[in-house]
Protein backbone atom coordinates (compact mmCIF):
# COMPACT_ATOMS: atom_id res chain seq x y z
CA UNK A 1 0.00 0.00 0.00
CA UNK A 2 1.66 3.56 -0.84
CA UNK A 3 1.95 5.57 1.99
CA UNK A 4 0.56 9.00 2.63
CA UNK A 5 3.43 10.88 1.37
CA UNK A 6 3.52 8.67 -2.46
CA UNK A 7 -0.41 9.77 -2.91
CA UNK A 8 0.90 13.04 -2.03
CA UNK A 9 3.46 13.42 -4.32
CA UNK A 10 1.64 11.57 -7.08
CA UNK A 11 -1.08 14.22 -6.75
CA UNK A 12 1.52 17.15 -6.62
CA UNK A 13 0.57 17.67 -2.79
CA UNK A 14 2.62 16.35 -0.17
CA UNK A 15 1.38 15.09 3.46
CA UNK A 16 4.31 14.13 5.84
CA UNK A 17 2.57 11.80 8.23
CA UNK A 18 4.31 10.48 11.56
CA UNK A 19 5.32 6.72 11.20
CA UNK A 20 4.42 4.81 14.39
CA UNK A 21 4.10 1.15 14.62
CA UNK A 22 4.49 0.11 10.70
CA UNK A 23 1.89 2.71 10.26
CA UNK A 24 1.36 6.37 8.95
CA UNK A 25 -0.53 8.76 11.46
CA UNK A 26 -1.39 12.00 11.97
CA UNK A 27 -1.27 14.01 15.04
CA UNK A 28 -4.05 13.08 17.26
CA UNK A 29 -4.03 17.00 17.99
CA UNK A 30 -4.89 17.29 14.71
CA UNK A 31 -1.66 20.10 14.56
CA UNK A 32 0.75 20.30 11.41
CA UNK A 33 3.24 22.55 10.17
CA UNK A 34 4.31 23.92 6.30
CA UNK A 35 6.92 22.93 4.61
CA UNK A 36 8.09 25.32 1.90
CA UNK A 37 10.92 25.22 -1.04
CA UNK A 38 13.89 26.84 -0.60
CA UNK A 39 14.35 27.23 -4.43
CA UNK A 40 11.17 29.59 -4.66
CA UNK A 41 9.85 29.72 -1.32
CA UNK A 42 6.62 28.26 -2.21
CA UNK A 43 4.50 25.63 -0.01
CA UNK A 44 5.59 21.96 -0.79
CA UNK A 45 3.36 20.05 1.69
CA UNK A 46 2.15 20.11 4.95
CA UNK A 47 3.78 18.16 8.33
CA UNK A 48 2.19 16.68 10.95
CA UNK A 49 3.52 17.53 14.27
CA UNK A 50 3.91 14.77 16.83
CA UNK A 51 2.67 16.05 20.20
CA UNK A 52 3.06 13.62 24.16
CA UNK A 53 0.54 11.13 22.43
CA UNK A 54 2.56 10.14 19.43
CA UNK A 55 5.84 9.74 21.17
CA UNK A 56 4.49 8.01 23.72
CA UNK A 57 2.81 5.42 21.00
CA UNK A 58 6.05 5.82 19.07
CA UNK A 59 8.67 4.65 22.43
CA UNK A 60 5.59 2.33 23.26
CA UNK A 61 6.18 0.26 19.81
CA UNK A 62 9.33 0.87 19.87
CA UNK A 63 9.88 -1.20 23.57
CA UNK A 64 7.17 -4.14 22.33
CA UNK A 65 9.34 -4.35 19.41
CA UNK A 66 12.68 -5.28 21.43
CA UNK A 67 10.99 -7.88 23.70
CA UNK A 68 10.08 -9.35 20.39
CA UNK A 69 10.12 -10.43 17.25
CA UNK A 70 13.25 -8.09 16.28
CA UNK A 71 14.43 -8.34 19.86
CA UNK A 72 14.53 -12.54 19.36
CA UNK A 73 15.99 -11.91 15.54
CA UNK A 74 18.92 -13.26 14.80
CA UNK A 75 22.57 -11.31 13.47
CA UNK A 76 22.10 -13.60 10.08
CA UNK A 77 18.73 -12.69 9.72
CA UNK A 78 18.98 -8.91 10.55
CA UNK A 79 21.48 -8.04 8.34
CA UNK A 80 19.60 -9.97 5.52
CA UNK A 81 16.67 -7.53 6.16
CA UNK A 82 18.88 -4.14 6.14
CA UNK A 83 20.42 -5.57 2.86
CA UNK A 84 17.03 -5.16 1.67
CA UNK A 85 16.51 -1.91 3.11
CA UNK A 86 19.02 -0.74 1.37
CA UNK A 87 18.15 -2.69 -1.99
CA UNK A 88 14.77 -1.04 -1.82
CA UNK A 89 16.15 2.57 -1.20
CA UNK A 90 18.23 2.08 -4.60
CA UNK A 91 15.12 0.70 -6.16
CA UNK A 92 13.33 3.57 -5.70
CA UNK A 93 15.97 5.74 -5.80
CA UNK A 94 14.26 8.41 -7.83
CA UNK A 95 11.29 8.93 -5.35
CA UNK A 96 14.21 9.28 -2.80
CA UNK A 97 16.23 11.77 -4.60
CA UNK A 98 13.08 13.72 -5.74
CA UNK A 99 11.90 14.08 -2.43
CA UNK A 100 15.33 15.24 -0.91
CA UNK A 101 15.58 17.50 -3.54
CA UNK A 102 12.51 19.18 -3.29
CA UNK A 103 13.69 19.55 0.78
CA UNK A 104 16.69 21.13 0.59
CA UNK A 105 17.27 22.55 -3.02
CA UNK A 106 20.48 21.15 -3.28
CA UNK A 107 21.56 20.00 -6.91
CA UNK A 108 20.59 16.83 -8.29
CA UNK A 109 24.06 16.18 -9.40
CA UNK A 110 25.32 16.34 -5.63
CA UNK A 111 22.56 14.32 -4.38
CA UNK A 112 21.85 11.99 -7.17
CA UNK A 113 25.97 11.29 -5.97
CA UNK A 114 25.91 11.58 -2.32
CA UNK A 115 23.14 11.76 -0.50
CA UNK A 116 21.09 8.66 -1.76
CA UNK A 117 23.98 6.52 -2.38
CA UNK A 118 25.37 7.20 0.57
CA UNK A 119 21.87 6.52 2.27
CA UNK A 120 21.52 3.30 1.59
CA UNK A 121 25.10 1.91 1.79
CA UNK A 122 25.05 3.18 5.68
CA UNK A 123 22.50 -0.39 5.80
CA UNK A 124 24.53 -2.60 4.38
CA UNK A 125 28.35 -1.67 5.62
CA UNK A 126 26.85 -1.87 9.06
CA UNK A 127 25.21 -5.14 8.30
CA UNK A 128 28.39 -6.28 7.64
CA UNK A 129 30.39 -4.64 11.02
CA UNK A 130 28.19 -6.69 12.98
CA UNK A 131 28.56 -10.30 11.93
CA UNK A 132 32.37 -9.85 11.93
CA UNK A 133 32.95 -8.08 15.22
CA UNK A 134 34.72 -10.34 17.85
CA UNK A 135 34.04 -10.23 21.98
CA UNK A 136 36.64 -11.05 24.18
CA UNK A 137 37.44 -13.67 26.51
CA UNK A 138 39.88 -14.06 29.59
CA UNK A 139 40.71 -17.59 31.41
CA UNK A 140 41.33 -16.74 35.11
CA UNK A 141 42.88 -18.70 37.43
CA UNK A 142 41.09 -19.33 40.88
CA UNK A 143 42.52 -21.03 44.35
CA UNK A 144 40.47 -24.33 43.91
CA UNK A 145 42.90 -24.38 41.21
CA UNK A 146 40.06 -24.75 38.75
CA UNK A 147 39.64 -21.58 37.03
CA UNK A 148 36.73 -19.25 35.77
CA UNK A 149 36.04 -18.65 31.97
CA UNK A 150 35.11 -14.87 31.24
CA UNK A 151 33.52 -13.99 28.06
CA UNK A 152 31.93 -10.79 26.71
CA UNK A 153 28.43 -10.29 24.67
CA UNK A 154 27.04 -7.70 23.01
CA UNK A 155 23.62 -6.43 23.48
CA UNK A 156 22.00 -3.69 22.22
CA UNK A 157 20.71 -0.21 24.20
CA UNK A 158 17.08 -0.62 23.49
CA UNK A 159 15.15 2.14 22.65
CA UNK A 160 17.81 4.89 20.69
CA UNK A 161 16.09 8.22 20.11
CA UNK A 162 17.96 9.47 16.89
CA UNK A 163 17.59 13.34 16.39
CA UNK A 164 18.12 14.70 12.89
CA UNK A 165 19.76 17.80 11.26
CA UNK A 166 18.84 19.21 7.69
CA UNK A 167 22.14 19.47 5.92
CA UNK A 168 22.51 15.79 4.56
CA UNK A 169 18.81 14.67 5.79
CA UNK A 170 18.88 10.76 4.66
CA UNK A 171 22.87 10.56 4.65
CA UNK A 172 22.98 11.72 8.47
CA UNK A 173 19.87 10.09 9.58
CA UNK A 174 20.44 6.24 8.12
CA UNK A 175 24.33 7.03 8.89
CA UNK A 176 22.88 6.59 12.95
CA UNK A 177 20.11 4.17 12.17
CA UNK A 178 22.01 1.99 10.01
CA UNK A 179 24.00 1.20 13.10
CA UNK A 180 21.40 1.10 15.42
CA UNK A 181 19.21 -1.49 13.69
CA UNK A 182 22.42 -3.52 13.10
CA UNK A 183 23.27 -3.85 17.07
CA UNK A 184 19.38 -4.84 17.33
CA UNK A 185 17.77 -1.61 18.49
CA UNK A 186 14.76 -0.16 17.58
CA UNK A 187 14.69 3.52 16.67
CA UNK A 188 12.47 6.72 16.81
CA UNK A 189 13.66 9.05 14.26
CA UNK A 190 13.07 12.69 14.95
CA UNK A 191 13.94 14.49 11.37
CA UNK A 192 14.76 18.32 11.12
CA UNK A 193 11.61 20.31 10.75
CA UNK A 194 12.99 21.58 7.60
CA UNK A 195 13.84 18.26 5.76
CA UNK A 196 10.60 15.45 6.85
CA UNK A 197 10.59 13.88 3.50
CA UNK A 198 12.68 10.87 3.34
CA UNK A 199 12.56 9.90 6.76
CA UNK A 200 8.82 9.46 5.87
CA UNK A 201 9.57 7.54 2.62
CA UNK A 202 12.18 5.35 4.62
CA UNK A 203 8.82 4.08 6.46
CA UNK A 204 7.14 3.14 3.48
CA UNK A 205 10.43 1.09 3.01
CA UNK A 206 11.02 -0.52 6.36
CA UNK A 207 7.47 -2.04 6.06
CA UNK A 208 8.16 -3.22 1.74
CA UNK A 209 10.78 -5.24 3.26
CA UNK A 210 9.39 -6.66 6.08
CA UNK A 211 11.27 -4.54 9.15
CA UNK A 212 8.58 -5.39 12.05
CA UNK A 213 6.54 -2.94 13.36
CA UNK A 214 7.76 -0.47 15.68
CA UNK A 215 11.58 -1.24 15.10
CA UNK A 216 11.89 2.12 12.75
CA UNK A 217 9.29 4.87 14.03
CA UNK A 218 9.50 8.89 13.09
CA UNK A 219 8.13 11.14 14.56
CA UNK A 220 7.74 15.30 13.04
CA UNK A 221 8.10 18.60 14.84
CA UNK A 222 10.74 20.88 15.99
CA UNK A 223 12.90 21.22 19.30
CA UNK A 224 12.53 22.81 22.29
CA UNK A 225 8.50 21.79 23.30
CA UNK A 226 7.94 19.65 20.46
CA UNK A 227 8.99 16.44 19.38
CA UNK A 228 12.26 17.01 19.53
CA UNK A 229 12.30 17.68 23.40
CA UNK A 230 9.48 15.32 23.98
CA UNK A 231 11.63 12.37 23.02
CA UNK A 232 14.71 13.32 24.49
CA UNK A 233 13.10 13.72 27.74
CA UNK A 234 10.72 10.36 27.67
CA UNK A 235 11.60 7.47 30.45
CA UNK A 236 11.07 4.78 27.93
CA UNK A 237 14.65 6.25 25.51
CA UNK A 238 17.61 4.29 26.21
CA UNK A 239 20.25 6.64 24.55
CA UNK A 240 20.46 9.22 22.43
CA UNK A 241 21.66 10.00 19.29
CA UNK A 242 21.81 13.38 17.86
CA UNK A 243 23.59 15.31 15.15
CA UNK A 244 23.19 19.56 14.68
CA UNK A 245 24.80 22.83 16.56
CA UNK A 246 26.83 22.34 19.78
CA UNK A 247 24.42 24.65 22.15
CA UNK A 248 21.41 21.66 20.76
CA UNK A 249 23.60 19.27 21.64
CA UNK A 250 23.98 21.18 25.81
CA UNK A 251 20.13 20.86 25.93
CA UNK A 252 19.86 17.11 24.40
CA UNK A 253 22.66 16.42 26.91
CA UNK A 254 20.80 18.02 29.75
CA UNK A 255 17.89 16.37 29.48
CA UNK A 256 19.82 12.68 29.19
CA UNK A 257 21.21 13.49 32.28
CA UNK A 258 17.79 12.51 33.82
CA UNK A 259 17.90 8.47 33.71
CA UNK A 260 21.91 8.47 33.00
CA UNK A 261 20.92 8.03 29.03
CA UNK A 262 24.00 7.63 26.98
CA UNK A 263 24.59 9.76 24.35
CA UNK A 264 26.05 10.11 20.71
CA UNK A 265 26.79 14.04 19.34
CA UNK A 266 28.15 15.12 16.18
CA UNK A 267 27.74 18.78 16.36
CA UNK A 268 29.10 22.32 14.86
CA UNK A 269 32.72 23.22 13.41
CA UNK A 270 34.75 25.96 13.00
CA UNK A 271 36.91 24.22 10.53
CA UNK A 272 40.16 25.11 9.90
CA UNK A 273 42.15 24.10 5.75
CA UNK A 274 46.00 24.60 5.84
CA UNK A 275 47.49 25.04 2.43
CA UNK A 276 51.33 24.86 2.15
CA UNK A 277 53.28 26.92 -0.64
CA UNK A 278 54.62 23.00 -1.87
CA UNK A 279 50.94 21.66 -2.10
CA UNK A 280 49.76 20.74 -5.71
CA UNK A 281 47.86 23.91 -6.30
CA UNK A 282 45.15 23.21 -9.17
CA UNK A 283 44.24 20.09 -6.74
CA UNK A 284 44.27 22.22 -3.57
CA UNK A 285 42.07 24.79 -5.27
CA UNK A 286 39.69 22.07 -6.24
CA UNK A 287 39.24 20.96 -2.66
CA UNK A 288 39.58 23.91 -0.46
CA UNK A 289 36.51 25.07 -3.25
CA UNK A 290 34.56 21.68 -2.18
CA UNK A 291 35.04 22.42 1.51
CA UNK A 292 34.11 25.67 1.26
CA UNK A 293 31.12 26.13 -1.24
CA UNK A 294 29.74 22.34 -1.42
CA UNK A 295 25.92 22.11 -0.33
CA UNK A 296 26.04 25.82 -0.43
CA UNK A 297 28.87 25.61 2.53
CA UNK A 298 26.19 23.71 4.93
CA UNK A 299 28.22 20.64 5.76
CA UNK A 300 29.53 20.20 8.99
CA UNK A 301 33.17 19.11 7.68
CA UNK A 302 33.28 22.35 5.32
CA UNK A 303 35.79 25.14 5.70
CA UNK A 304 35.60 28.40 6.85
CA UNK A 305 38.86 28.90 8.22
CA UNK A 306 41.43 29.27 5.33
CA UNK A 307 45.53 29.44 6.47
CA UNK A 308 47.85 30.15 3.17
CA UNK A 309 51.25 29.93 3.45
CA UNK A 310 52.52 33.58 1.80
CA UNK A 311 54.25 33.25 -1.07
CA UNK A 312 51.49 31.31 -2.75
CA UNK A 313 48.57 33.77 -0.64
CA UNK A 314 47.63 36.12 -3.67
CA UNK A 315 47.84 33.47 -6.42
CA UNK A 316 45.34 31.13 -4.44
CA UNK A 317 43.01 33.77 -3.28
CA UNK A 318 42.88 34.50 -6.92
CA UNK A 319 42.26 31.26 -7.73
CA UNK A 320 39.16 30.47 -5.07
CA UNK A 321 37.45 33.72 -6.42
CA UNK A 322 37.98 32.46 -9.87
CA UNK A 323 36.06 29.19 -8.67
CA UNK A 324 33.55 30.94 -6.22
CA UNK A 325 32.46 33.21 -9.18
CA UNK A 326 32.16 30.40 -11.84
CA UNK A 327 29.63 28.61 -9.13
CA UNK A 328 26.35 29.03 -10.82
CA UNK A 329 23.22 29.01 -8.43
CA UNK A 330 19.94 27.46 -9.83
CA UNK A 331 17.44 24.99 -10.10
CA UNK A 332 18.85 21.97 -8.85
CA UNK A 333 17.69 19.73 -12.18
CA UNK A 334 19.15 22.37 -14.09
CA UNK A 335 22.73 20.52 -15.28
CA UNK A 336 24.60 24.25 -14.95
CA UNK A 337 23.89 25.04 -11.89
CA UNK A 338 26.87 24.83 -9.38
CA UNK A 339 25.00 26.07 -6.12
CA UNK A 340 21.66 25.56 -4.04
CA UNK A 341 20.21 27.89 -2.32
CA UNK A 342 20.57 27.93 1.90
CA UNK A 343 18.05 25.69 3.78
CA UNK A 344 15.68 28.55 3.97
CA UNK A 345 14.48 32.10 4.45
CA UNK A 346 15.57 32.08 7.97
CA UNK A 347 19.01 30.49 7.63
CA UNK A 348 19.58 32.89 4.56
CA UNK A 349 18.88 35.69 6.96
CA UNK A 350 21.22 34.32 9.56
CA UNK A 351 24.39 34.13 6.66
CA UNK A 352 23.60 37.36 5.91
CA UNK A 353 24.10 38.73 9.51
CA UNK A 354 27.77 37.39 9.25
CA UNK A 355 28.13 38.71 5.91
CA UNK A 356 27.12 42.27 7.28
CA UNK A 357 28.85 41.41 10.51
CA UNK A 358 32.13 40.77 8.55
CA UNK A 359 32.42 43.90 7.04
CA UNK A 360 31.81 45.68 10.01
CA UNK A 361 34.51 43.59 11.60
CA UNK A 362 36.87 44.96 9.10
CA UNK A 363 36.80 42.14 5.93
CA UNK A 364 38.10 42.78 2.85
CA UNK A 365 35.30 41.46 1.01
CA UNK A 366 37.56 39.12 -2.06
CA UNK A 367 33.78 37.95 -3.83
CA UNK A 368 30.30 38.47 -2.73
CA UNK A 369 29.25 39.20 0.38
CA UNK A 370 25.27 39.35 -0.80
CA UNK A 371 21.74 38.13 -2.37
CA UNK A 372 22.19 36.95 -5.81
CA UNK A 373 19.71 38.42 -8.13
CA UNK A 374 17.27 35.90 -9.38
CA UNK A 375 14.56 36.28 -11.48
CA UNK A 376 10.81 34.67 -11.65
CA UNK A 377 9.75 32.97 -9.06
CA UNK A 378 13.22 32.07 -7.90
CA UNK A 379 13.67 35.11 -6.84
CA UNK A 380 11.73 33.75 -3.25
CA UNK A 381 14.44 31.32 -2.79
CA UNK A 382 16.64 31.53 0.35
CA UNK A 383 19.99 32.31 -2.03
CA UNK A 384 23.20 33.84 -0.97
CA UNK A 385 26.26 34.42 -3.19
CA UNK A 386 29.69 32.46 -2.34
CA UNK A 387 31.68 34.84 -0.21
CA UNK A 388 35.72 35.16 0.11
CA UNK A 389 37.00 37.18 2.87
CA UNK A 390 40.42 38.46 3.84
CA UNK A 391 42.17 40.63 6.56
CA UNK A 392 39.95 40.02 9.21
CA UNK A 393 41.56 39.22 13.18
CA UNK A 394 41.53 36.19 14.18
CA UNK A 395 39.87 37.11 17.43
CA UNK A 396 36.76 38.39 15.32
CA UNK A 397 33.42 36.72 15.78
CA UNK A 398 33.70 35.84 11.91
CA UNK A 399 36.58 33.68 12.78
CA UNK A 400 35.22 32.66 15.93
CA UNK A 401 31.45 31.27 15.22
CA UNK A 402 30.06 28.70 12.66
CA UNK A 403 28.16 30.28 10.00
CA UNK A 404 27.28 27.56 7.56
CA UNK A 405 26.91 29.15 4.35
CA UNK A 406 29.34 29.18 1.58
CA UNK A 407 31.82 31.55 3.01
CA UNK A 408 35.16 31.69 3.72
CA UNK A 409 38.05 33.74 5.32
CA UNK A 410 41.41 33.23 3.82
CA UNK A 411 44.61 34.04 6.35
CA UNK A 412 48.22 33.96 5.30
CA UNK A 413 50.83 32.48 7.39
CA UNK A 414 54.90 32.51 7.26
CA UNK A 415 55.52 29.47 10.11
CA UNK A 416 54.30 25.53 10.76
CA UNK A 417 54.02 26.41 14.30
CA UNK A 418 51.88 29.96 13.46
CA UNK A 419 49.51 27.68 11.61
CA UNK A 420 48.95 24.93 13.93
CA UNK A 421 48.25 27.81 16.89
CA UNK A 422 45.72 29.53 14.43
CA UNK A 423 44.34 26.28 13.32
CA UNK A 424 43.77 25.14 16.80
CA UNK A 425 42.84 28.44 18.26
CA UNK A 426 38.56 27.63 18.34
CA UNK A 427 36.36 25.98 20.59
CA UNK A 428 35.24 23.63 18.07
CA UNK A 429 37.36 20.14 16.74
CA UNK A 430 35.63 18.65 14.46
CA UNK A 431 37.63 18.45 10.91
CA UNK A 432 40.86 19.80 8.95
CA UNK A 433 41.98 19.50 5.29
CA UNK A 434 45.77 19.83 4.59
CA UNK A 435 47.62 20.27 1.46
CA UNK A 436 51.56 19.64 1.20
CA UNK A 437 53.89 17.31 -0.75
CA UNK A 438 56.27 17.12 2.06
CA UNK A 439 55.44 13.61 3.28
CA UNK A 440 56.97 14.21 7.15
CA UNK A 441 54.66 17.57 7.54
CA UNK A 442 51.83 16.08 6.55
CA UNK A 443 51.93 13.47 9.47
CA UNK A 444 53.28 16.16 11.96
CA UNK A 445 51.06 18.58 11.12
CA UNK A 446 47.79 16.37 11.23
CA UNK A 447 49.02 15.05 14.86
CA UNK A 448 49.10 18.51 15.72
CA UNK A 449 45.81 19.68 14.94
CA UNK A 450 43.44 18.84 17.65
CA UNK A 451 40.20 17.52 15.58
CA UNK A 452 38.70 14.12 15.10
CA UNK A 453 38.93 13.86 10.90
CA UNK A 454 42.32 15.03 9.16
CA UNK A 455 42.71 14.85 5.46
CA UNK A 456 45.79 15.11 3.40
CA UNK A 457 45.63 16.07 0.15
CA UNK A 458 41.48 15.39 0.17
CA UNK A 459 38.67 16.49 1.61
CA UNK A 460 35.34 14.46 2.95
CA UNK A 461 36.77 11.47 1.53
CA UNK A 462 34.50 8.88 3.63
CA UNK A 463 35.78 5.17 4.64
CA UNK A 464 32.95 3.90 6.48
CA UNK A 465 35.11 2.14 8.58
CA UNK A 466 36.93 4.65 10.12
CA UNK A 467 35.87 6.53 13.65
CA UNK A 468 33.94 9.87 12.98
CA UNK A 469 33.74 12.54 15.46
CA UNK A 470 34.79 15.47 16.61
CA UNK A 471 36.68 17.07 19.57
CA UNK A 472 36.29 19.50 22.04
CA UNK A 473 32.64 21.68 21.56
CA UNK A 474 32.38 19.45 18.19
CA UNK A 475 31.32 16.41 19.45
CA UNK A 476 31.16 12.82 21.88
CA UNK A 477 31.57 9.45 20.89
CA UNK A 478 32.84 8.11 17.60
CA UNK A 479 30.26 6.60 15.30
CA UNK A 480 31.63 4.16 11.94
CA UNK A 481 32.62 0.81 11.83
CA UNK A 482 33.38 -0.84 14.62
CA UNK A 483 33.16 2.52 16.38
CA UNK A 484 29.54 2.90 16.37
CA UNK A 485 28.99 -0.53 18.16
CA UNK A 486 30.59 1.07 21.27
CA UNK A 487 27.64 3.13 21.19
CA UNK A 488 25.07 0.94 19.87
CA UNK A 489 25.41 -2.04 22.20
CA UNK A 490 26.62 -2.64 25.76
CA UNK A 491 29.36 -4.88 26.42
CA UNK A 492 28.37 -7.51 29.24
CA UNK A 493 30.61 -9.82 31.10
CA UNK A 494 29.98 -13.11 31.87
CA UNK A 495 31.89 -15.21 34.26
CA UNK A 496 31.88 -19.14 34.24
CA UNK A 497 33.29 -20.52 37.64
CA UNK A 498 34.52 -23.92 35.71
P1 LIG B 1 19.94 22.07 15.10
O1 LIG B 1 20.74 21.78 16.31
O2 LIG B 1 19.25 23.39 15.01
O3 LIG B 1 18.79 20.99 14.90
C1 LIG B 1 19.08 19.62 14.77
C2 LIG B 1 17.88 18.82 15.24
O4 LIG B 1 17.69 19.00 16.64
C3 LIG B 1 16.57 19.20 14.57
O5 LIG B 1 15.86 18.01 14.29
C4 LIG B 1 15.87 20.02 15.63
O6 LIG B 1 14.47 20.00 15.53
C5 LIG B 1 16.33 19.30 16.89
N1 LIG B 1 16.30 20.10 18.12
C6 LIG B 1 16.54 21.43 18.28
N2 LIG B 1 16.47 21.77 19.57
C7 LIG B 1 16.18 20.65 20.27
C8 LIG B 1 15.99 20.36 21.66
N3 LIG B 1 16.07 21.31 22.59
N4 LIG B 1 15.72 19.08 22.01
C9 LIG B 1 15.64 18.11 21.08
N5 LIG B 1 15.81 18.32 19.76
C10 LIG B 1 16.09 19.58 19.35
O7 LIG B 1 20.92 21.86 13.86
P2 LIG B 1 20.60 22.10 12.33
O8 LIG B 1 20.47 23.57 12.11
O9 LIG B 1 19.51 21.20 11.89
O10 LIG B 1 21.95 21.58 11.63
C11 LIG B 1 23.08 22.38 11.44
C12 LIG B 1 24.09 22.12 12.53
O11 LIG B 1 24.41 20.74 12.56
C13 LIG B 1 25.42 22.83 12.31
O12 LIG B 1 25.87 23.31 13.53
C14 LIG B 1 26.33 21.72 11.83
O13 LIG B 1 27.72 21.93 12.06
C15 LIG B 1 25.82 20.55 12.60
N6 LIG B 1 26.19 19.30 11.94
C16 LIG B 1 27.16 18.52 12.50
C17 LIG B 1 27.55 17.34 11.88
C18 LIG B 1 28.65 16.47 12.45
O14 LIG B 1 28.81 15.36 11.98
N7 LIG B 1 29.41 16.94 13.42
C19 LIG B 1 26.91 16.95 10.71
C20 LIG B 1 25.91 17.76 10.18
C21 LIG B 1 25.54 18.93 10.81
Amino acid sequence: MNSPIEKGVQQGVRQYLNFINGEFVAARSGKTFENRSPVDGRPIGTVAEAGAPEVDAAVAAARAAMVGPWGTMDIAKRSELLYAVADEINRRFDDFLQAEVADTGKPVSLASHLDIPRGAANFKIFADVVKNVPTESFQMATPDGKGALNYAIRIPKGVVGVICPWNLPLLLMTWKVGPALACGNAVIVKPSEETPATATLLGGVMNKVGIPQGVYNVIHGFGPGSAGELLTRHDGVDALTFTGETATGAAIMKAAADGIRDVSFELGGKNAGVVFADCDFDAAIDGIGRAVFANCGQVCLGTERVYVERPIFDKFVAALKTRAEGLKPGRPEDKATGLGPLISKEHQQKVLSYYQLAVKEGAKVITGGGVPKMTGDLANGAWIEPTIWTGLAETSRTMKEEIFGPCCHVTPFDTEDEVIRMANDTKYGLATTIWTTNLSRAHRVSAAIRVGITWVNSWFLRDLRTPFGGSKQSGIGREGGVHSLEFYTELRNVCVKL
